[in-house]
């Protein structure tokens, strides 16, 4: 597989993360105007010096549940510049000091509820229970995925070492089955199943190697040699996504017959990448955050997460624009 650089469609990749960096730009707005409600710059300027992300929310009197977001919250502000980090003590404990000035869609009431998401807030349930009831909203989000899905085009012809060994596939959460078909074509022998839930696969039809199925992944999932999770782990937090990891681990081949998971995702690397990289992984963190109560993670939170899902092994290539191929073994 060639590196981003080698990689033909890397140009294309990076017009996306451009893109994707200004149409969710708007975060940046909301995360700041967040900051200044609940008095940041404020309770660290009266502190007077560096303040640890504890003291911060203890200061902040955000809700418990939220002490981990508002230092999600203060990264992306480290991040633009409003705030500089500090390393206080041997531990590498980080503290987050002042400078800054003064968002829509996050409010900062957010952060002193219980509420998971702003859309509980906002509506009463979940994201996908949201989208179940509004079919025209849930049809411009597929609609969505399935753009993205399509560059998976450029991305894919350099993967054959992934998905060479593989008699079956199966997509969990493979929306209305873009990636899936791209594959199923690539890779004629290999048998694809599109998994997601009924209400978005129910009038999608199939190929001879590819076929649709309605379910929950917290449930069951289809048996197949090897599972695809594009962009699914990100919407979920580490519980969820640790009990979405069991189902497949439950519906895949062992080890040795090809059986894996390969998670198509962010992985966070905040040094190394490039300003406009970093910036749009950040961004997508918040969003995923105040929407579903999910996350970007870092090369650790993967490894900690594969781990407590049992996983034994995994490999993390860089594939293209912001995310990555990571390949869990049982
Ligand atoms: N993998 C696709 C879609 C990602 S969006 C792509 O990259 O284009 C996340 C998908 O997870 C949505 O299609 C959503 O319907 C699906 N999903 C949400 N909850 C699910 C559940 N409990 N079981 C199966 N799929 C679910």
């Amino acid at each position: 597989m060639g590196s981003i650089q080698a990689n033909p469609a890397s140009e294309s990749f990076e017009a996306q993360a451009h893109l994707y960096k200004h149409i969710f730009s708007h975060i940046n707005g909301a995360v700041l105007k967040c900051a200044v409600q609940l008095r940041i710059p404020d309770i660290i300027h009266s502190h007077g010096q560096p303040l640890t992300i504890p003291q911060l929310a203890s200061k902040l009197e955000v809700h418990p549940t939220k002490t981990a977001s508002i230092e999600r919250l203060v990264r992306l502000l480290v991040h633009n510049g409003f705030l500089a980090e500090t390393k206080v003590n041997e531990e590498e404990q980080e503290g987050r000091r002042k400078h800054i000035l003064s968002l829509h869609l996050l409010s900062y009431l957010w952060f002193k509820e219980e509420e998971k998401t702003i859309v509980e807030s906002a509506f009463g349930l979940g994201f996908w229970d949201l989208l179940e009831r509004d079919h025209q909203y849930m049809k411009s989000f597929n609609e969505g995925m399935a753009s993205d899905s399509q560059m998976m085009n450029m991305a894919l012809r350099d993967c054959k070492s992934i998905f060479d060994k593989l008699e079956t596939l199966v997509d969990v959460g493979g929306g209305t089955g873009t990636t899936c078909r791209i594959i199923s074509e690539r890779y004629p022998n290999l048998k694809c199943i599109v998994f997601d839930l009924p209400q978005v696969v129910e009038s999608s039809s199939g190929s001879h190697n590819l076929t649709y199925v309605g379910g929950s992944m917290f449930e069951s999932i289809p048996f197949a040699d090897a599972v695809l999770l594009k962009w699914i782990l990100h919407n979920w937090d580490d519980e969820s996504s640790v009990k979405i990891l069991n189902k497949c681990k439950e519906a895949i081949s062992k080890k040795d017959e090809g059986g894996k998971v390969i998670i198509i995702d962010a992985v966070l690397k905040e040094k190394e990448d490039d300003n406009d990289m970093a910036q749009v992984k950040l961004l997508f963190d918040i969003l995923m955050m105040s929407t579903l109560n999910g996350k970007e993670r870092t090369e650790k939170e993967w490894n900690k997460l594969l781990v407590s899902a049992g996983f034994k092994h995994h490999k993390i290539t860089p594939l293209f624009g912001f995310r990555s191929i990571i390949e869990a073994y049982p």
